[in-house]
C-alpha cells in the first residue's frame, strides 16, 4: 500500500508534514538553553526544512542529570522485563505506524531515495527495537562453580548513562542500533544525531515517551559535534559513549574519555572494504552487479561500501563491462520519486569532498572509465553521479581514503596471495567480500581477510542476528545481535559465604 505512493503524493504529504527541530530533554520538546539554532538544509533541493536546536554543554548537563536521576531511581532499569519488552515493542509499533512520515523526513533530511527509506531504513529501525524487546528476558546471569561454602553470582548490570553519537548516512537506523540494546539492558540514553540529519531522531524521542519510556531515559540533543558531542564525550557522569562515525572523530572520543572519567567507548568507524572477484566465478554477472550496488547503494555513503574492487586480470573486461552498464543506469534522480535508486548527497560540503577525490584520482594517474560529477544542479540540491577509476594502485589516496560517495577504485590481481596482502593493506577492517566457486578458497581467503564481516558470493547481506563492527581502525565493539548488549553492561560478581 505504501509503495504505491507517487512522487506527487509525497510532495503533497510534504506540504502538511510536521517538522520539529527541538531537543527532547527530560520529558519535553524544547529549544536549547541558549536559544541557539542552526538551519536544516534539505539536500534534495537546498530548501530550509527547520531550525534545529543547537545544544551546548548547559543542555548536556541538564540531560545527564535527568538521565542519572532516572537511572538511580530505577524508573526504567528496575522495571520488570515483561513491561520493558512491551514498551520496546510499542516503540517498534509506533515507528511502523508513522512509517511514511519517518521515511519522508529521512529522505528530505539526508537525500536518500524514498523507496530506500520506506523499505530499508525505517522498517529495519522498527525491527531493531523488536529484536531487543524479544531478547531482553532471554539473557541469564551465571552461578560460578566455586567450592561449596560459597555462592558466587555473576550478573550483567546496566552501566547507567549512555551517550549515543551517530552519523548521517542511516540516521534513524544507526540511532536504533544504539538505543534499542542500551534500553533493553536498562540504561538511560542521550542521543546526539548528526547535525545534517536530526529530524527522525527528534521525532523518535516523542514516540519513545508515548510508548512508556520514563522521563530522562531517552533524550535527544541535536547540535554540533564539537559542542554537543564533545560535551557528552567529556562529561564526568556519562558512563559510556556508543559512537558511529569517522575514524578521526572516533579517536577524539578516546581522548575525551582519557581526559575525563575513563568512560567506556565503543566505536563503529569508517571502512575501505575490499570486494574481490576471482577468476573461477561462473556467474560474473552476479558478481559485477553486487560490485555496483556495493558502491553505489545509498549514494556510496555507506561505511562498509565495497569501495576497492579487486578483479582477477583474466575476468576484468567482463566484470567491468557489466559494472559500467550499472554505473550508467544508476544515475541520481529525484529522491521523492519511488523509482529513484540513487538520491542526493547529504550536504554541499560532502558533495565537494567527493568531487575533490575525482580530481585527486585523475591527478594520481588512475584512469576514469566512468566519469561522474555534480548533476541535477537545477534542482538546487546536491547530487553526484557514479565514477569508476581503473588502474588504481593501492597507495593512491582514492584506494586508501574513505570517500563516502559513489566512487569506485578498481585494482587488478593475478594471485590469491597477492590480493590478500593488498586487500588487507589499509588502516580499516570493517568488511570485505569475495566471489569464488571454490569452497576451500572461500574459507582460506575469508579467514585471511582482516575484517569484522566477510561476505562470500554476496555483498552487504545480513540481519539482526549477526554482529556488525570492525577490526583495526574501523573500531571496536559490535552493534546488532545479542553481542551488542554486552557493551551496555558490565559483570558484577556477588560472592556469598554460605559456610555454616
Ligand atoms: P563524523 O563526522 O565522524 O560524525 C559522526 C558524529 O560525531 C556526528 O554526530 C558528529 O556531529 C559527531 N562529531 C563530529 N565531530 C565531533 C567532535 N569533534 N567531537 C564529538 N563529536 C563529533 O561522521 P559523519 O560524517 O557523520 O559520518 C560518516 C562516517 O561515519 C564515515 O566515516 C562512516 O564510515 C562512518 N560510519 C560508520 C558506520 C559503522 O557502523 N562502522 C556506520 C555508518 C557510518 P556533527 O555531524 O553534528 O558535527
Ligand atoms: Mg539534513
Amino acid at each position: 500500500m505504501n509503495k504505491e505512493k507517487t512522487t506527487a503524493d509525497w510532495i503533497a504529504m510534504r506540504e502538511s508534514l510536521q517538522i520539529s527541530g527541538d531537543a527532547f530533554i527530560q520529558s519535553d520538546y524544547q529549544g536549547a538553553a541558549g536559544g541557539e539554532t542552526f538551519q536544516c538544509v534539505s539536500p534534495v533541493d537546498g530548501s530550509i526544512l527547520a531550525d534545529i536546536a543547537s545544544c551546548t554543554s548547559v543542555d548536556v548537563d541538564t540531560a545527564v542529570k535527568a538521565a542519572r536521576n532516572a537511572f538511580e531511581q530505577g524508573s526504567w532499569h528496575l522495571t520488570p522485563p515483561a513491561k520493558k519488552k512491551s514498551v520496546l515493542n510499542r516503540i517498534a509499533d509506533l515507528i511502523e505506524e508513522h512509517l511514511e512520515e519517518f521515511a519522508l523526513l529521512e529522505t528530505l533530511d539526508m537525500g536518500k531515495p524514498i523507496n530506500d527509506s520506506l523499505t530499508i531504513d525505517i522498517p529495519l529501525s522498527a525491527r531493531t527495537f523488536r529484536y531487543y524487546a524479544e531478547a531482553l528476558d532471554k539473557v541469564y546471569g551465571e552461578v560460578a562453580p566455586t567450592h561449596p561454602a560459597a555462592l558466587a553470582l555473576v550478573q550483567k548490570e546496566a552501566l547507567g548513562v549512555i551517550a549515543a553519537v551517530v552519523p548521517w548516512n542511516f540516521p534513524l537506523l544507526m540511532a536504533a542500533w544504539k538505543l534499542a540494546p542500551a534500553l533493553a539492558t536498562g540504561n538511560s540514553v542521550i542521543l546526539k544525531p548528526a547535525e545534517q540529519s536530526s529530524l527522525t531522531a527528534i521525532k523518535l524521542a516523542g514516540l519513545c515517551a508515548e510508548a512508556g519510556i520514563p522521563e530522562g531515559v531517552v533524550q535527544v540533543l541535536p547540535g554540533f559535534g564539537e559542542e554537543t558531542g564533545q560535551a557528552l564525550g567529556r562529561h564526568p557522569d556519562v558512563d559510556m559513549v556508543a559512537f558511529t562515525g569517522s575514524t578521526e572523530v572516533g579517536k577524539l572520543f578516546l581522548r575525551y574519555s582519557g581526559e575525563s572519567n575513563m568512560k567506556r567507548i565503543a566505536l563503529e568507524c569508517g571502512g575501505k572494504s575490499p570486494h574481490i572477484i576471482f577468476d573461477d566465478v561462473k556467474d560474473l554477472r552476479a558478481a559485477a552487479t553486487a560490485a555496483a550496488f556495493g558502491i553505489f547503494f545509498n549514494q556510496g555513503e555507506v561505511c562498509n561500501a565495497g569501495s576497492r574492487l579487486f578483479v582477477h586480470t583474466s575476468v576484468k573486461d567482463a566484470v567491468l563491462e557489466e559494472l559500467l552498464a550499472w554505473g550508467k543506469k544508476l544515475q541520481p534522480g529525484d529522491p521523492l520519486d519511488p523509482k529513484t535508486k540513487m538520491g542526493a548527497i547529504v550536504s554541499a560540503e560532502q558533495q565537494q569532498r567527493i568531487l575533490s577525490y575525482l580530481e585527486k584520482g585523475t591527478a594520481e594517474g588512475a584512469r576514469p572509465i566512468l566519469t561522474g560529477g555534480a548533476v541535477r544542479k537545477e534542482s538546487g540540491g546536491f547530487y553526484v553521479s557514479p565514477t569508476v577509476f581503473d588502474n588504481v594502485r593501492n597507495d593512491m589516496c582514492i584506494a586508501q581514503d574513505e570517500i563516502f560517495g559513489p566512487v569506485l577504485s578498481v585494482l587488478s590481481f593475478d594471485s590469491e596471495e597477492d590480493v590478500i596482502a593488498v586487500a588487507n593493506d589499509t588502516i580499516y577492517g570493517l568488511a570485505a567480500a569475495l566471489w569464488t566457486d571454490d569452497l576451500s578458497r572461500a574459507h582460506r581467503v575469508s579467514r585471511a581477510l582482516k575484517a569484522g564481516t566477510v561476505w562470500v558470493n554476496c555483498f552487504d547481506h545480513g540481519d539482526m542476528t549477526v554482529p556488525f563492527g570492525g577490526f583495526k581502525q574501523s573500531g571496536f565493539g559490535r552493534d546488532k545481535s545479542l553481542h551488542a548488549m554486552d557493551k551496555y553492561t558490565d559483570y558484577k560478581t556477588t560472592w556469598i559465604n554460605i559456610a555454616r
